[in-house]
């Protein structure tokens, strides 16, 4: 939507390391169908390698607070250390994905990034109308979707759900809350 408004609008997304083959293959999609070069950012490489050796490939499955330092170190920090370039982003989050986000609104001051603007355009819109949009408008999206995954994340720590289940319940499955989140949109306080 954005690039039809601007074709030189900038695009980036996070490539933790862990992510899934298909997630890689939208990001090519996107790329090739949009003309739009994504900015993918990485995390600090001597921090992956610290964090790895000390706890572990698989860290997050041993406890919350190791799954909070693998998502801080892969997704939180390079997050942190990009946005201050700019003087606002903008997001794909809607207030029926979790309780957290229930709150978000189409503008807001990005308090957990020095302030800059965020915006959130499509905030009210349902999981039915975004998949309308998608087949409306041939918007490649990721296959797992397919697959039984609504919600999308690192490839050890989201499987597909079953019938009835929350759409998040395939996200870090093995946690009991029912609000979970990675840090991006909401602060864990993590401290290494
Ligand atoms: S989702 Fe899992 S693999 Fe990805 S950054 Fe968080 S804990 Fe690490």
């Amino acid at each position: 939507m954005f690039l039809k408004i601007n074709q030189k609008a900038r695009v980036f997304t996070l490539d933790t390391g862990r992510l899934n083959e298909e997630t890689y293959e939208v990001m090519d999609a996107i790329s090739s169908k949009y003309g739009a070069k994504i900015e993918i950012l990485f995390p600090d490489k001597n921090e992956v390698e610290d964090m790895v050796r000390e706890h572990g490939p698989n860290l997050f499955y041993k406890g919350k607070d190791s799954r909070f330092l693998c998502c801080d170190i892969r997704k939180v920090r390079p997050l942190k250390n990009y946005l201050p370039n700019l003087d606002g982003w903008i997001t794909s989050i809607r207030k029926d994905q979790t309780q957290n986000r229930a709150e978000a609104k189409k503008f807001e001051i990005d308090e957990l990034h020095g302030g800059i603007l965020k915006i959130n355009p499509l905030v009210d819109w349902s999981s039915k109308e975004v998949w309308e949009y998608i087949k409306e408008n041939k918007v490649p999206y990721n296959k797992l979707h397919d697959m039984g995954y609504p919600s999308i994340g690192c490839a050890p720590c989201t499987r597909a759900i079953k019938g009835g289940e929350d759409p998040r319940a395939g996200r870090w499955w093995w946690e009991n809350d029912s609000d979970k989140e990675c840090g991006l949109h909401v602060s864990h306080n993590v401290n290494p």
